[in-house]
């Protein structure tokens, strides 16, 4: 399979390149140059295959000729190896529970899924890959803990100091080995911006192997489908397939989602749930896209002003609004709304949401009080536990667990740093 930049060249590149480059050379996203579609019987037969099984029929197509289908499995198998359960919390509206893995979010997978991709690829390199990533929260640690001790790559996070949570920051400054974290002294922009700075530096580029393991690198961004499709597996209607409401940031989840959809997965509606960040509800009202700078809220990680993936969306679309507009459907989600669902859905279920899932359950319940006939799953992205001091206070109750406090036992280990390029770029020559 080639990948094609959805800037304004026309160069194709394999997944290998497009993974290591991580964007094309004109800035644009890469994009799968045809979208597989699956044969109807594995959809009829699906509750019969592994969960390693669906995942390789799913992804063996965009790695041909670049991973042996015996490594692709082997990446595949360690990529998912925790659960992924459908949870009912109420009579229609149920939870899928992405954080299983290490660090308790999503992202795990696509982090991962992209490590395991590196370290297959080092082997033949003569020069050591350096992941150079920023982060606001969340990527930075599903990151650091899938490349902890991945041979040949190191990894160098940068994150705003004293703007990421407890939780967060434990998970991206206490492995060590491979594993470094810069504690910059200013914001995520600042963060961002040296990012950028060090891949546009020619000299760095000729001394390192730089790639970035932002969300949009298509190894992050490709297994993510995933998800979907081990959702579908467990839903018992299939005669009546599944409303997804995904809790939207930069739009990589739920543009993996549309990608499963145009693979052929039987699907009733996509929601993209989001918070005051509301580009998107906006652009499928008006039909404008209108960026903005993104304002703060308790679902943090959705935060995203001019979201990256969604011109991914309207490339699965072929810029068809019309079209697009059948299959998604956005609802904007309010802080007071978030914490009123956290708060009745715990009272009333006895389930426990973080602020993102949250935002996920309020839009598919205002999508379902519309659409009764229908039932639906809202993609649970983190564990609340990541988020106890805000739950503790919306319950108004002690939910403290071992895991914690094992976590807040750990000593932290970072490098505090100007936001000053020159520091950072000797910081990576000096590794
Ligand atoms: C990153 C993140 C999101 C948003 O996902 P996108 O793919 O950026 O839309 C939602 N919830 C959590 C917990 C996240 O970490």
């Amino acid at each position: 399979m080639k990948f094609y930049s959805l800037g304004n060249t026309t160069s194709h590149v394999d997944f290998k390149t497009a993974t290591l480059k991580g964007q094309a050379e004109d800035k644009g996203l890469y994009f799968p140059a045809t979208i597989p579609v699956l044969p109807s019987h594995f959809f009829q037969q699906i509750e019969s295959y592994s969960k390693e099984e669906i995942a390789f029929t799913v992804m063996k197509s965009y790695l041909e000729n670049v991973l042996p289908p015996k490594v692709l499995q082997n990446i595949l198998d360690e990529t998912i190896n925790f659960k992924f359960p459908l949870v009912p919390v109420t009579g229609n509206i149920f939870s899928l529970e992405l954080f299983h893995g290490p660090t308790m979010a999503f992202k795990d997978v696509g982090a991962r899924f992209m490590s395991r991709c590196l370290r297959y690829f080092a082997e033949n390199l003569t020069k050591k890959i350096t992941v150079l990533v920023a982060t606001s929260g969340d990527t930075g640690g599903a990151v650091a803990h899938g490349f902890y001790e991945v041979e040949g790559v190191e990894v160098v996070i940068l994150y705003p100091s004293g703007k990421v949570s407890s939780v967060q920051e434990l998970q991206l400054t206490t492995l060590g080995k491979n594993i470094f974290a810069l504690e910059v002294d200013g914001n995520f922009d600042d963060c961002q911006q040296l990012v950028k700075q060090a891949f546009s530096d020619k000299d760095l580029n000729e001394k390192l192997i730089l790639t970035s393991a932002n969300s949009i690198n298509v190894a992050r961004w490709l297994p993510q489908q995933l998800y979907y499709f081990f959702a579908y597996q467990q839903w018992n209607d299939k005669t009546n397939p599944p409303v997804f409401s995904v809790p939207s940031g930069n739009f990589g989840n739920v543009a993996a989602g549309l990608l499963a959809y145009k693979s052929g997965l039987p699907v009733s509606k996509f929601i993209a749930a989001c918070n005051e960040n509301d580009v998107v509800p906006r652009f499928l009202k008006t039909g404008n896209y209108e960026p903005k700078k993104a304002i703060a809220t308790l679902s943090n990680a959705m935060d995203v002003g001019d979201p990256s993936n969604f011109i991914r969306i309207l490339e699965l679309f072929e810029k068809d609004y019309e079209q697009l507009k059948n299959i998604l459907v956005s609802y904007v989600i309010s802080d007071v709304e978030t914490k009123e669902a956290i708060k009745q859905v715990y009272k009333q279920y006895n389930y426990l949401m973080d602020p993102h899932g949250a935002v996920g359950f309020a839009a598919l319940e205002k999508y379902i009080q519309q659409h009764t006939q229908q039932k639906g799953i809202f993609l649970e992205t983190a564990h609340h536990l990541k988020f106890y001091e805000l739950i503790e206070k919306i319950i108004e109750k002690n939910i403290h667990s071992d895991q914690i406090e094992k976590l807040l036992k750990k000593n932290k280990s970072s490098v505090l740093m100007k936001a000053d390029y020159q520091i950072i770029k000797e910081f990576l020559l000096s590794k």
